[in-house]
């Protein structure tokens, strides 16, 4: 009988692997980390309780300095054996997560409710957040300066709060007959947080029964919701899903996905070449404005801050120019129940390690820093000589929609960056997934990244 053929694959051609099959072997650290990072997301629901967590965590090391711009941002360094003037090396990713804020003057009582007004922050699908349990998180700030912190819905035994929704029996022109943006306004966005008389009051009986409980819980009165950060968020734990565990959901995870992977890479980096910074910015989901996003000059304070420390002389500008980042932020992952926008052939698939997306922006690329060929073939080279699954990815078809991520605030300052995470499902939804592996994988291309010389 003739020998059989093996049949090859064809050496010129290129076939995208499952990052599950490539770090097969490696099951038991993806898992590990994926404890940990689970951990940190069902704690972490706010970009100060972030840069808390991080912080903490970091202080076991004493070959790492943090900087901290008003606890809602964090730089993490490490310091290389070149000097800065040689640049350095930056990743880069936010903390904040799309969330209802509280307004100024929130509470009032209607239909013998008390409720809290909200205006919602970045991109939500408003019906997502209805009809569910939803807790409280942030500061209030006090007249004599005093700070409360609060962290109300997620622990047993304690009350949650929740938006209510229309029942389906009496939505047909309120909301079936509508447009999805019409159907949920922002305006209707209310919190539910009473419903039981103050008996003794004279008139709006439920708001009085709420704020003699939050003098007495908090210290505070009505007017100290004009100083407060309150975000209200999903109640409840990050979840492994999936009857393989093989996939983590939570809130969150744009993204604190990179921002957990960044501070554990640089927490596990020995011996980088170049002063390494894990980046940790505010604000990126309402566009990176303000003193705490990725616009404002935080980045050279730390610069400064570091040559100080280091007692280098150093032109930031041209420290800046000199160096490489890479911008950790999430892509969309192929949808199963929405193939049509995707364009197959490049969009990221769950599992298939981390996304390397070369360009944002929508219409043509507007808005976006792409990254030369040059940059990307630095980064791939890497990737592909660590044995680290990875993907590239674009988000969504030609014109179907698009993004974009901090990379070009970064890019304006002459580096190179190029945008790095792993693909989600269901992203900025109250439980956004992950695959377990692609956390891993993100983790292990930022330290290959920060290691690199
Ligand atoms: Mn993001
Ligand atoms: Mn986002």
């Amino acid at each position: 009988m003739p020998k059989k053929k093996p049949s090859h694959t064809n050496p010129l051609a290129h076939k995208p692997r499952s990052g599950w099959d490539i770090l097969a072997g490696k099951e038991a650290r993806i898992d590990a980390f994926a404890r940990d990072y689970i951990r940190f997301l069902s704690t972490v629901k706010t970009e100060r309780e972030a840069v808390a967590y991080i912080r903490d965590r970091s202080t076991l090391d004493k070959g790492l300095l943090a900087f901290d711009n008003r606890g809602k941002a964090l730089a993490l360094c490490r310091t290389g054996s070149r000097p800065l003037s040689d640049g350095i090396r930056i990743v880069v990713s936010h903390l904040d997560s799309p969330r209802l804020d509280l307004k100024a003057n929130p509470l009032y009582e209607d239909t013998e409710l008390a409720m809290l007004k909200t205006h919602y922050y970045g991109g939500i699908k408003k019906y997502q957040w209805l009809a569910r349990p939803l807790a409280i998180h942030g500061v209030v700030i006090r007249e004599d300066g005093t700070a409360v912190n609060v962290v109300i819905g997620e622990e047993d035994g304690e009350p949650c709060f929740t938006i209510e929704d229309l029942l389906p029996h009496l939505a047909g022109k309120a909301q079936y007959g509508k447009k999805l943006e019409e159907a949920f306004q922002g305006e209707k966005l209310n919190l539910i947080v009473g419903s039981r008389p103050d008996l003794k009051a004279k008139e709006e009986k439920v708001k009085a029964r709420i704020l003699d409980l939050l003098h007495r819980r908090y210290g505070i009165v009505e007017q100290d919701f004009t100083s407060a950060d309150l975000e209200v968020v999903p109640a409840g734990r990050a979840r492994e899903v999936g009857f393989d565990s093989s996939l983590v959901g939570g809130y969150g995870q744009d993204d604190r996905v990179c921002a957990w992977a960044a501070s554990a890479a640089i927490l596990d980096a020995r011996k980088v070449p170049y002063t390494t910074i894990a980046l940790l910015v505010d604000k990126e989901e309402i566009g990176s404005d303000g003193n705490t996003g990725a616009k404002s000059i935080f980045l050279e304070e730390v610069l400064w801050a570091l040559a100080e420390r280091l007692k280098q002389d150093i032109a930031p500008a041209r420290v800046l120019y000199r160096s490489r980042a890479v911008s950790g932020d999430v892509n969309g992952a192929l949808d199963p129940d929405y193939p049509e926008v995707h364009e197959k052939s490049n969009a990221a698939r769950m599992g298939y390690g981390v996304c390397v997306t070369k360009f944002t922006g929508s219409r043509g690329k507007s808005g976006a820093s792409e990254a030369h060929a040059e940059y990307m073939g630095w980064i791939r080279s890497i990737l592909n000589r660590k044995k680290i699954p990875w993907q590239t990815g674009e988000l969504g078809k030609v014109d179907e929609g698009g993004g974009g991520t901090v990379a070009k605030f970064l890019a304006e300052y002459g580096m190179d960056i190029v945008d790095v995470g792993p693909p989600l499902l269901s992203m900025h939804a109250p439980f956004e997934l992950a695959s377990k592996v692609d956390c891993y994988a993100t983790y292990l291309a930022y330290r290959a990244f920060m290691e690199e010389s």
